[in-house]
């Protein structure tokens, strides 16, 4: 068994706090929470959207060359196959063949054994893609393949032209998009620094 990190303590006593203030819950708590996914109560709310509106306002009230822009989170996935993010957002990973636990294989490199078990039966890394995939429609199969969006930016890069376009801007100019994003990361936590859903501010 590893030795305890202090800072697991220090961790523990701000997730706590959060909760009992009124900033952030874990998920689905009465069903026992899900991984890395956290609900924003009423403090929290009211911080985030203040953080956001002061963004916004100093993105897009304040400047003349910057528009903004809401986006979908699904978009045809096309977009992520030209962006790269199909064949090149991915981390290697490293399964144990005895326990099942399952690691980023910068974790464990040099490592011949599971942190998690201590057997020697970690397997070769493999490429794991960090998108989350769904279907839309009825239909099950790879022709309704949609993500969710691991990143805002793109929303941004593919409306470049509809924005120019509809408010006369010249280049330069900026889009500021602010949305939630979503990555299924191998070993997400650390509260809500590492999550597989988040909110981005992009411009
Ligand atoms: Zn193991």
């Amino acid at each position: 068994m590893a030795k305890k990190n202090p800072n697991d303590d220090k961790m523990e006593r701000l997730v706590s706090l959060c909760k009992r203030r009124g900033f952030i819950y874990p998920s689905s708590e009465i069903y026992g929470g899900l991984n890395s996914c956290w609900d924003y109560g009423p403090l929290g709310a009211e911080l985030k959207r203040n953080i956001k509106t002061f963004w916004w306002e100093a993105m897009t009230a304040r400047r003349d060359d910057i528009e903004g822009l809401d986006a979908a989170i699904l978009m045809h996935p096309q977009v992520w196959v030209t962006s790269g993010h199909v064949a090149e957002f991915h981390d290697p990973l490293v399964d144990c063949r005895s326990c099942k636990a399952r690691f980023r294989a910068d974790d464990v490199a040099g490592k011949k054994n599971c942190p998690n078990c201590g057997n020697a039966t970690l397997t070769e890394a493999r490429q794991f893609n960090l998108m989350f995939k769904t279907f839309m429609g009825p239909v099950e199969d790879n022709s309704a393949v949609v993500y969710l969006r691991p990143e805002t930016a793109q929303g941004i890069y593919v409306n470049f032209l509809n924005v120019k376009n509809s408010s006369r801007q010249k280049i330069p100019f900026g889009i500021a998009q602010i949305g939630k994003a979503f990555r299924n990361e191998i070993t997400p936590g650390n509260f809500i620094f590492r999550t597989r859903e988040f909110e981005q501010m992009e411009m």
